[in-house]
């Protein structure tokens, strides 16, 4: 049997069609804005700022309030124009309704939160363009690469998750520093950002021992030398 022709369409349709699909694109970025008034980030490989997984975005995890998408987007723009080809990579934001928390965390939802990659680099000092994958744990990419403290004495946790155990000590990567340093900097010059959380080991090694707005998260948060945590007002 013969499978019958496709039905033409005539010119007239074809116009509606046309119109309609130039409606739809010119409204997509407004419908892109939550009713909670949070607003998307940019979700493709382009630009300084990127989701460090495309499932941040599937999931919608990636809403933000507007005040807070400019200072990232700022950040990352100065942290590009200082460290060429640095991309800051996102992981959980908050979902578009812009209530709090958004589960399994204690905080997020209303849109003040977001959680940031820290940088990495291979063990002969050559960046890595996102954060390798949790060796120990089936975790979203962003999260369970551990930079672990340089002396035991620096372990402050005793239980609870922030003391999850360590990566391999033969992994293939370790903390980029410098890059990690850029990306708190452009942070801090930021009005908006009210806080960073940041595991006391790295606030020390980094250098911001005496800042005030870098804080511990607890040992019942999680382990925060994978990922900054940073509070917008
Ligand atoms: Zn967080």
């Amino acid at each position: 049997m013969q499978k019958p022709a496709a039905p033409r369409h005539g010119p007239a349709r074809r116009a509606a069609l046309g119109a309609l699909a130039a409606l739809w694109l010119a409204s997509a970025p407004a419908l892109a804005d939550a009713p909670s008034g949070l607003v998307p980030l940019p979700c493709g490989e382009a630009g300084p700022l990127r989701p460090a997984d495309p499932v941040y975005c599937r999931k919608a995890r990636h809403y933000v309030t507007p005040a807070a998408r400019e200072a990232l987007l700022r950040a990352a723009e100065r942290v590009a124009r200082e460290r060429p080809g640095a991309v800051v990579r996102y992981m959980e934001a908050s979902w578009p309704r812009g209530v709090r928390p958004m589960p399994p965390h204690r905080s997020h939802g209303d849109g003040r939160q977001i959680d940031l990659a820290t940088f990495y680099e291979d063990r002969a000092g050559r960046a890595l363009d996102r954060p390798p994958p949790a060796p120990n744990v089936r975790l979203l990419r962003g999260y369970g690469a551990y930079e672990p403290p340089q002396r035991e004495t620096e372990r402050v946790c005793a239980g609870g998750p922030a003391s999850a155990p360590d990566p391999p000590a033969a992994r293939g990567w370790r903390m980029d520093a410098a890059r990690t340093q850029a990306l708190i900097d452009a942070l801090l010059a930021e009005r908006s950002v009210r806080r960073i959380f940041l595991e006391p080991h790295l606030k020390r090694r980094l250098g911001y021992a005496s800042d005030s707005r870098i804080r511990f998260a607890g040992c019942a948060a999680a382990r925060h030398d994978d990922h900054l945590h940073v509070d917008f007002r």
